[in-house]
């Protein structure tokens, strides 16, 4: 599965958001079987309100939505690419994560002692980086002496890499992080490849006061500037709020956040904003036992979509029947899609889109 790594600095409210997260989880256990892997790692259900849909058209009898992981990595200070707190553990857990949620304390509270003495959301976003930047540093420069060997014995792919990792090493060494590298859409994987922490995509989750959970405050408003600047997202959330909502009945959610003035939680928020981080969509099935939501990243194409479900799906893959969400909605389902021609068979090239309800056909 996916996995999204939360950061931050001491105090910001990292796992008060993290138990929310989990909490939430927790509480819709009696549908959506919750898993603990590890105490700071949890698997979420992605909210989405189209499988309620697709469940009332279908007469389904269960809804079963789609998961993304979070992990709680505590322990980053200042110091940390030099071994200070829990520093190469530390990094170590944020390299297997696929994307980074970065709490930032957007709150002021005297009673909750900043490690940094005030409260300076673009500084704490700048020591973290900074930490990520320092660690590739470290790691690109031992792994490009090297390489520079190979290339200049005539290995081609020695000398594509050198040459990306050079684009990278170009702007950590300016202070830049290495998702900022210009590449071509083949070099991805090799950028994943190569590992750095400063290279993976950035949610800035803004913890702001009570009062500021619906529209931010200042301090958010600068978190928000600073990462449209550099191609990260953000959110605001009010971690306070969302560890009292993770708690109550489904009934009382609804009160409550209408007297906070949210729509839904800002938990969903930042679920969905890691899932579109991640660049992953979503397909379905649809039938009479369950609705159910399946992840893959943008891109992938029918087969090996469907070996998300069962690898025997890919294996003996010969067609997926597909009807597009918005069809399927409209025309009340699969016969009326059918009778609208909006049902097509697609082959093995087909790249699944995003709200694709899907049937597979195989041979076993
Ligand atoms: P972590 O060290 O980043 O995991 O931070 P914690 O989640 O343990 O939070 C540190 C302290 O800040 C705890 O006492 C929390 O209750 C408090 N805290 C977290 N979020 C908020 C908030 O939005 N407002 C206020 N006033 N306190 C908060």
């Amino acid at each position: 599965g996916f996995k999204c790594g939360i950061v931050g600095l001491p105090n910001v409210g990292k796992s008060t958001l993290f138990n929310a997260l989990t909490q939430t989880a927790a509480a819709q256990a009696a549908n959506y079987p919750f898993c603990t892997i590890e105490p700071n790692v949890g698997d979420v259900a992605v909210p989405d309100p189209r499988l309620e849909k697709l469940c009332e058209i279908a007469g389904s009898k269960q809804i079963i939505p789609t998961r993304l992981t979070f992990v709680d990595i505590a322990g980053l200070v200042r110091g940390a690419s030099k071994g200070e707190g829990l520093g190469n553990q530390f990094l170590a857990n944020i390299r297997e994560c696929d994307a980074i949620a970065h709490v930032v304390r957007c709150f002021e509270d005297g009673d909750i002692t900043h490690v940094e003495g005030d409260v300076d959301p673009i500084r704490d976003i700048e020591t973290i980086e900074t930490e990520l930047m320092l660690a590739d540093l470290e790691s690109l420069e031992k792994r490009v002496v090297p390489l520079e060997k190979k290339a200049k014995g005539g290995d081609k792919d020695a000398k594509e890499l050198l040459d990306l990792m050079r684009r990278c090493l170009d702007l950590v060494r300016d202070g830049r992080p290495a998702r900022l590298v210009a590449i071509a859409p083949e070099e991805r994987g090799a950028l994943a490849g190569l590992g750095l922490l400063s290279s993976k995509p950035v949610l800035y989750v803004c913890n702001v006061e009570e009062g500021a959970a619906a529209e931010g405050n200042s301090f958010s408003q600068k978190v928000a500037a600073r990462a449209r600047e550099e191609g990260a997202a953000s959110v605001v959330v009010s971690a306070k709020i969302e560890s009292e909502i993770a708690v109550l009945p489904a009934e009382e959610q609804k009160d409550y956040l209408e007297a906070v003035g949210l729509e839904e939680p800002g938990l969903n928020r930042v679920i969905r904003a890691g899932y579109t981080l991640l660049r992953l969509v979503t397909y379905f099935t649809v039938g009479p036992k369950e609705a159910r939501a399946w992840t893959i990243e943008q891109g992938t194409r029918a087969p090996q979509a469907a070996a998300v479900i069962h690898t025997d799906f890919e294996k003996g893959f010969i067609r997926a029947e597909t009807i597009a969400y918005e069809d399927y909605v409209a025309l009340r389902g699969e016969s009326g899609a059918r009778e609208a021609g909006k049902f097509r068979l697609e082959g093995k090239d087909y790249v699944v889109a995003d709200g694709d309800v899907l049937h597979f056909r195989f041979n076993t």
